[in-house]
């Protein structure tokens, strides 16, 4: 056994390489053909079927499943495509359990809904593995976009302008493009590089350009963009992170968990990467179990998720909440952080325990602590980099229906926008609505949204 194994304190090598890698492979590994067709086979091809009202980009389900019961995937893919140029890391991080899976006729009748997810990652893959991009620009307009963000909402808004001829300039303060794809979404789920590859797939379509390590509101300027594009698209997601607001939160070894998730994400070699023995995660949603589980698979001998609520009012799905506690993950619910002791370092965090009633969430009297030598914050994020003069609501930008913020010749969409429950596939589908606003905007001609 390794010396660093039951070390205490945040160690690097709780596991060997060969560990490591057994750990981190794909947790929904592709089906094989075989498979694809069987799973197929259990389709009922409803006529108002529920899965396509369930899934935010409206993807026409049944259509697809048929194209692969008939031995046409890569028309299947296009389906797919059409609504959601994401389909692919859809396929992969949705929540379908309660999206369209959720909502599936067999879902109802028998508990087992057909197996969509996985059907569309089979169908997806097999089309991006072959060269070249199956879209085509229209005729050049003339007209020139800037989106700011290069997560799934400024992807898809760029892929849907540059597709009906105009040309896009994509603005991103980070190194990479991807947004939350490359640095949020748990390993596991999005294994041998596929965001980044999906990202080369999608500009394949071209008339879009990365300007990278640009930053609105510290290297350009909303005014400067709106002065030199005919319409801007925000999609810079929510890049703050609340604080537990907690006595001894600045001790050491206590910090966010999505920037542990996005160190996780960058490391070249996982051995390197230090956790904690034990390892505590305040929070309730898919951050939080992303954060505990991969804390777990890097080595952590007791991890713990502690929620401020009931087990039910989790954000994350059932389905999260049972890969974490398979995963060996302990989930405490109902109960509260009021201190984090240590000398220098976190040793123990202090709860109350919470009572939930008509006046709202209320700490009681009961205490327990935990002890810990790593400490996540994992309760929610906020927007940062708001621009001056635009309308906020609850704390994003405030949108219509169609995307539109309060300025004239500015649209907004995914986690930073009003509304919208951040899912990887709610942002595609708002960055996709506003870009057939702002094409119908700048020409006139009508909108193509799907559903
Ligand atoms: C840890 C974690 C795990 C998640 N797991 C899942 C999951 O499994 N399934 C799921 O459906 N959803 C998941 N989500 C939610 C999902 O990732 C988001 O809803 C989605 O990425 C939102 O897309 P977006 O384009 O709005 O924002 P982001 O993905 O955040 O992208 C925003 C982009 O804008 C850039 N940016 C920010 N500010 C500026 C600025 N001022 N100037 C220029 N660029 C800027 C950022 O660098 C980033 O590239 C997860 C979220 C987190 C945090
Ligand atoms: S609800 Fe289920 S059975 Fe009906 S079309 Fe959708 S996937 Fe097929």
């Amino acid at each position: 056994m390794s010396q660093a194994r039951l070390a205490p304190g945040v160690t690097p090598g709780r596991l060997t390489p060969e560990e490591l890698a057994l750990n981190f492979v794909d947790v929904a590994p592709p089906l094989d053909p075989h498979e694809a067709r069987v799973a197929a086979d259990r389709c009922y091809f409803c006529h108002d079927a529920p899965c396509i009202t369930a899934c935010p980009t409206s993807i026409d389900i049944p259509l697809f499943i048929r194209q692969i019961a008939t031995g046409t995937p890569d028309a299947a893919a296009m389906t797919i495509f059409h609504a959601n140029i994401l389909g692919g890391m859809c396929a992969r991080v949705c929540p379908t359990e309660n999206l369209c899976e959720g909502s599936c006729v067999r879902m109802d009748a028998e508990g087992q809904p057909v197996e969509i997810g996985a059907l569309q990652r089979y169908a997806t893959d097999g089309l991006m593995a072959k060269p070249g991009h199956p879209f085509r620009r229209a005729e050049p307009t003339g007209k020139r976009i800037a989106v700011v963000g290069a997560g799934p909402a400024g992807l898809a808004a760029a892929h849907r302008l540059a597709a009906k001829g105009h040309d896009v300039v994509i603005f991103e303060a980070r190194p990479k493009p991807g947004g939350l794809n490359e640095y949020g979404i748990a390993s596991y789920k999005a294994v041998d590089g596929f965001a980044q590859a999906e990202v080369d797939w999608l500009m394949g379509i071209g008339g879009i350009e990365f300007r990278h390590d640009q930053r609105l509101g510290r290297d350009i300027t909303l005014n400067g963009l709106r002065g030199e594009y005919d319409a801007v698209f925000l999609g810079m997601g929510l890049g703050g992170v609340n604080a537990l607001r907690t006595d001894g939160e600045d001790r050491q070894h206590v910090s966010d968990a999505v920037a542990f998730i996005r160190d996780l994400r960058q490391a070249d070699d996982l051995t390197a990467l230090p956790v904690g023995r034990d390892v505590v995660v305040i929070g309730g949603g898919m951050t939080a179990v992303d954060a505990a589980v991969q804390s777990k698979l890097l080595g952590a001998e007791n991890v713990t998720i502690v929620y401020r609520r009931d087990q039910s009012q989790m954000s994350a799905s059932s389905h999260e909440q049972e890969h974490a506690t398979s995963s060996g993950v302990r989930i405490i619910c109902n109960a509260a952080p009021v201190a984090v002791h240590g000398n220098g370092s976190v040793v123990e965090v202090e709860f109350a325990y919470t009572q939930d009633g008509p006046d709202g969430l209320k700490l009681t009297e009961e205490r327990f602590r935990l002890k810990a030598d790593q400490l996540f914050r994992a309760i929610g994020q906020r927007l940062e980099d708001a621009p001056d003069g635009i309308t906020l609501e609850g704390g994003k930008i405030a949108v219509d229906d169609y995307g539109r913020t309060s300025l004239d010749g500015v649209w907004a969409g995914g986690d930073c926008a009003s509304g919208g429950d951040d899912l990887t596939v709610t942002a595609v589908a708002e960055g996709r609505d506003a870009a057939e606003d702002i094409d119908a905007t700048l020409t006139g001609r009508p909108v193509e949204i799907p559903g």
